[in-house]
């Protein structure tokens, strides 16, 4: 019979103290929840439930320190990392350390949805063609943000919707689209200018982030039309988070110069059937929000693909 090897007795007391290799656990919530000396020391995370990754990323921004983030708007810099973080079991980056260092990062799902993220110093290796690869990188995440908000775009979006039929269909998995557009918006440009209209765009995407899950992902896929993609839930919670979204904006006041300004959105939720083909569900999704719009806004609307046989 085959012993059981314990990694760290074979490797020996000091694997995680290795400082060419920066380790860190995320809850689901993304917490940091464990780190190595190595991590903190570079990164200078909190381990005791009290630091989120955004916070991290903001603290290393204003401290100049762990990875360097080269944004004049840190806000829009999260929102458009937060929108990649998570969407794959696995991936893997180049980055660069303020401090000189490279490391490549790598992100793994975990069963229970936590993410362990291990960065290996590779400062000395593959130098070759570096700066190439890392304009390539951000050329690549340009591609699939939006330049306005910060969070995915269409492209984007229609590529991970794609990604996530798929997936769901072979392991015939739930999942529910929901199309959410911003109600009466034509009005918030004409009374208060273009510019304003921007700023509820902005803050409507953080309300978008904010009340979803990491494993989720939103995008903006038309001028005030978004898309939610919520896998591995039941119908009944992809319902609350919709409504949740409705709710945090009823109590918002986005502008502080107008202290009184408010806004709403109207969202069309549909849910993946096994033979369900991409353009069907958006058929499906666009018209739960037709629906949502006809009866008054400001609300979700649920449209299941039996409920509709002419589509
Ligand atoms: P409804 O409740 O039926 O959705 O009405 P609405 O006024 O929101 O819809 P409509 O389609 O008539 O108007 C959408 C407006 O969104 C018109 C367009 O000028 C504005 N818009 C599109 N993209 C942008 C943008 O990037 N910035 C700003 N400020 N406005 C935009
Ligand atoms: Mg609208
Ligand atoms: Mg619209």
């Amino acid at each position: 019979m085959t012993e059981q090897l314990n990694l760290t007795e074979m490797a020996g007391e000091g694997l995680l103290e290795n400082p060419y290799l920066l380790v860190a656990l995320f809850d689901q919530h993304d917490i940091l929840r464990a780190a190595n000396p190595p991590f903190c020391e570079t990164y200078g995370g909190r381990t005791d439930g009290s630091m989120s990754w955004q916070q991290l990323m903001r603290e290393n921004y204003e401290q100049q320190r762990g990875v360097r983030i080269r944004a004049d708007d840190i806000d829009a810099w999260i929102r458009s990392a937060y929108s990649r973080r998570g969407k794959e079991a696995f991936r893997g980056f180049e980055a660069d350390l303020t401090d000189g260092r490279w490391i490549w990062m790598t992100e793994t799902l975990l069963p229970n949805r936590w993410m362990l993220c291990i960065g290996m110093d590779i400062t000395h290796q593959r130098q070759e063609g570096r700066e190439l690869r890392h304009a390539r990188d951000l050329a690549l995440r340009e591609a699939s943000t939006d330049v306005l908000t910060g969070i995915s775009n269409r492209r984007a979006m229609m590529r991970l919707l794609q990604q996530r039929v798929q997936e769901s269909q072979e392991v015939n998995a739930p999942l529910h689209i929901a199309l959410i557009d911003i109600d009466h918006f034509k009005a918030v440009n004409d009374t208060y200018g273009h510019a304003t209209g921007d700023q509820v765009l902005i803050h409507f995407s953080r309300t978008l982030q904010a009340c979803i899950r990491r494993e989720d992902a939103c995008g903006r896929v038309g001028g005030e039309e978004f898309l939610l993609l919520l896998p591995g839930l039941e119908t009944t919670q992809a319902q609350q988070i919709c409504e949740r979204i409705l709710e945090r904006l009823r109590k918002s006041r986005p502008l502080p110069a107008l202290p009184d300004f408010r806004y709403s959105a109207s969202v069309g939720l549909t849910r993946l059937h096994v033979h369900t083909e991409v353009n069907h569900l958006l058929a499906l999704a666009d018209d739960a929000l037709y629906t949502a719009k006809r009866s008054g806004r400001d609300r979700v609307v649920l449209r299941l693909p039996d409920d509709v046989t002419s589509l």
